[in-house]
């Protein structure tokens, strides 16, 4: 079995539920790493035994933890601005920073959770700017830093600004970027901020997950711009198989393979 320095997402059949057989199937696909995004979206805290239990599935199947997607809860959210909400989902990012920790993971990416103006100003983030700094001391303490996901990009230059690079940096989002239409000049312009990629490809009208090469984004640029960022990880892709047309996991993964090699080669 071929075997590559490439990470793929947990959740590309699931992102709720056991996630053991997920892992198998990825490193028998001949995987190194994996970005954990079970549990992405939801309010779900990992219990001390849970988190061990994950830890000797990664070792067990030889895999190891490259980062991890935190959440914002639908009820436990960091910008909330209701304060209970907020310091619950506070409470639920630190569980995501311990988990990482003791996963071996450096990042959690986090999406900032506030929707975007229409005039295109930074909109209010004061419970967001509460909740970084809440955070802070923790996640230093643990080695772990937090990189926000590309959304809405006022929010974000003014969030990334206000916070030095060893703690807060960007994850680039190849899926989100293509759809706004703005991503890659953004990127080129915030490339020493980059600490974490989920890669996957879409065609332009909506974020579908599909796997790179099979829609419009330009992975010639993408991957020029990345291999002259902070970014020094490997690939790691976010593709799902709800829009691919694959229905066999072992086949799906081995195209995904192929494609993080692909790009691995373009790096
Ligand atoms: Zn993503």
């Amino acid at each position: 079995m071929e075997t590559a320095r490439l990470s793929m997402t947990t959740d590309y059949a699931a992102s709720t539920g056991d996630p053991s057989p997920y892992l198998r199937r990825i490193a028998h696909a001949g995987f190194s790493h994996v970005h954990w995004c079970h549990q992405w979206n939801t309010d779900f805290v990992y219990a001390p035994c849970e988190i061990a239990q994950i830890a000797a599935w990664l070792k067990e199947c030889g895999v190891a933890l490259l980062d991890l997607h935190g959440s914002n809860g639908p009820e436990k959210d960091w910008a909330a601005a209701e304060e209970y909400r907020r310091r619950a989902g506070v409470a639920l990012v630190a569980n995501r920073l311990e988990m990482t920790a003791r996963l071996g993971g450096q990042v959690v990416i986090m999406h900032a959770g506030i929707a975007a103006r229409p005039d295109g100003a930074v909109p209010a983030w004061e419970p967001l700017q509460q909740s970084l700094d809440e955070l802070q001391p923790q996640a230093r303490q643990l080695g772990v830093r937090i990189a926000l996901e590309n959304g809405d990009w006022p929010l974000l230059h003014a969030v990334l600004d206000a916070y030095p690079p060893d703690y807060l940096g960007l994850c680039y989002d190849a899926g989100h970027g293509n759809v706004d239409g703005v991503g890659l000049a953004q990127l080129a312009a915030m490339k020493e901020r980059l600490i974490s990629i989920h890669l996957h490809d879409n065609d332009g009208t909506a974020d579908q997950h599909r796997l790179p090469f099979t829609g419009t984004v330009d992975w010639g640029r993408l991957m020029t711009i990345v291999r002259t960022s902070a970014y020094e990880k490997c690939i790691s892709m976010e593709s799902a198989m709800r829009h691919e047309g694959i229905a066999n996991e072992e086949e799906y993964l081995a195209t995904a393979f192929a494609a993080g090699r692909r790009l691995s080669a373009m790096l």
